[in-house]
């Protein structure tokens, strides 16, 4: 399983974003984005969230 942890993106927040491949985890990182104010998630999000996914 792959993981992107919100507080490796530098926010105090405990949510994790799970799944099998990397686009699945960034597509629920999107999701959960919203709740921290990004309304929209640029291209440059997605490449600073991708270096902060690890294997679990
Ligand atoms: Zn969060």
């Amino acid at each position: 399983m792959k993981v992107l942890r919100c507080k490796d993106v530098g926010v105090d927040c405990d949510f994790e974003a799970h799944g099998k491949t990397v686009d699945e985890v960034l597509k629920k990182a999107k999701v959960h984005a919203k709740d921290h104010g990004i309304k929209r998630v640029t291209e440059d999000y997605l490449k600073s969230w991708r270096k902060l996914i690890r294997n679990e």
